[in-house]
C-alpha cells in the first residue's frame, strides 16, 4: 500500500514533462527559424538560401508583402533585384512617377506577386478588378476581406496581377555602391550561381538565393572583401558549411561559406585582401565553391555583383 505513493509520484511526474515537452518543443521549434536572419550561430542558411528551405512544406508566400529601405547607390533595377520582383511591380506599389529621386533610408514595399494599390474615394474593387483583368473574388480572398461590398477608400490592397506601369526615369542615389565601401573580390574565378531566385541544385526548391557562387578549386585562398572585424564563424553542415561572417562599416556585412579551413577567430580585425580562409565544399554543397554574400544590416542580403569592381 504505502510504496503506492511513489508509484503515483513517479507518473504524476511523467505526465508533467510529457505535458511540458509538447508544449514546450513546439514553441522551441517555432522559435528557432526567427533567428535565422541574424549573423548569429542559429543562423539557419542553406547555401545562402533561407531555412524554410529544409521545411517540409516550403511554399512561399505568394503575397508576402517584401520591404527594404533604400541605400545610396540604389536604383530601381537593384532593388527590384535583391527584393526578387519586377521593376513594375515596384514602381506601381510605390507610386513611383517620372524623375522622382530615390531617396537613401525611405522605405519601400512590394508583394512578392501582384502590387500594391491603394483603392480611391468612390472606387469599387469591381472598379479595380475590370481595370487589372482580374476577379473580385481574387482580390478579395488574396486579401481577406470578407465583404467586398464593404472596403474603405485609402486602404491598401495588393492587386494579384501584372500592373500596367508606363516606363518610368527614377534618378538614382547619388553615390554608386563603389563608392560607399568598396568590395573586393574575395576570389578569382567564374560566378556560376548569382544572387536572386533559382532553383536550389540540391534541394530543388524555387528560392532566394542570398549570395553568389564562385567557381574556384577546394584549398583556394579566401580574401576578407573589404576591411572589418570577424563578426562570427560557424559551422552549419545543412547549410553553408563551415563559414566566416565579417563586419563592415556602414552596417555592411560579407559572408564566405562552404570553406575548408578557418584561419580567424571572432574579434579578429581584418584588412581588407587579407586571407582569412581556404575554400571548400563543406555542407550542403554540388562541388568545390565559394558562396559569397554582402549583406547591408545582418539580416538583408544583397546582390554582391552590383558592389564588387
Ligand atoms: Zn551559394
Amino acid at each position: 500500500m504505502t510504496n503506492q505513493k511513489p508509484i503515483r509520484k513517479d507518473r504524476v511526474a511523467l505526465v508533467v514533462v510529457a505535458i511540458l515537452a509538447a508544449v514546450l518543443i513546439p514553441v522551441l521549434l517555432r522559435s528557432s527559424p526567427e533567428a535565422d536572419d541574424r549573423l548569429d550561430p542559429g543562423l539557419d542558411i542553406v547555401d545562402g538560401t533561407e531555412s524554410d528551405t529544409l521545411d517540409p512544406t516550403p511554399e512561399l508566400n505568394p503575397y508576402e508583402i517584401l520591404s527594404y529601405t533604400i541605400i545610396e547607390g540604389d536604383t530601381l533595377e537593384s532593388i527590384a533585384r535583391n527584393l526578387g520582383v519586377d521593376v513594375a511591380q515596384l514602381v506601381a506599389s510605390n507610386d513611383l512617377t517620372a524623375a522622382e529621386t530615390l531617396t537613401p533610408g525611405e522605405l519601400v514595399r512590394v508583394p512578392r506577386t501582384g502590387f500594391l494599390y491603394r483603392i480611391s474615394s468612390g472606387e469599387t474593387l469591381s472598379d479595380i478588378a475590370a481595370s487589372h483583368d482580374v476577379t473580385v473574388d481574387d482580390i478579395a480572398s488574396v486579401n481577406n476581406i470578407a465583404d467586398p461590398g464593404q472596403i474603405l477608400a485609402g486602404t491598401l490592397i495588393i492587386v494579384p496581377a501584372d500592373p500596367q506601369v508606363a516606363s518610368v526615369a527614377v534618378t538614382p542615389t547619388t553615390q554608386t555602391p563603389d563608392e560607399i565601401v568598396g568590395f573586393l573580390w574575395p576570389v578569382n574565378g567564374e560566378v556560376v550561381s548569382q544572387f536572386g531566385y533559382r532553383t536550389h541544385p540540391i534541394l530543388g526548391t524555387w528560392e532566394r538565393h542570398n549570395g553568389i557562387d564562385i567557381d574556384v578549386p577546394e584549398g583556394t585562398s579566401v580574401a576578407a572583401a573589404a576591411p572589418g572585424t570577424v563578426f562570427n564563424v560557424d559551422n552549419d553542415p545543412d547549410g553553408i558549411g563551415l563559414a566566416v561572417y565579417l563586419a563592415h562599416a556602414d552596417d555592411f556585412y560579407t559572408v564566405y561559406g562552404h570553406l575548408s579551413d578557418i584561419q580567424v577567430q571572432p574579434g579578429d580585425s581584418i584588412s581588407a585582401g587579407q586571407q582569412i580562409a581556404l575554400s571548400g565544399n563543406t555542407g550542403l554543397s554540388n562541388g568545390p565553391h565559394l558562396h559569397f554574400e554582402i549583406r547591408k544590416t545582418p539580416e538583408f542580403p544583397i546582390d554582391p555583383l552590383l558592389y564588387l569592381p
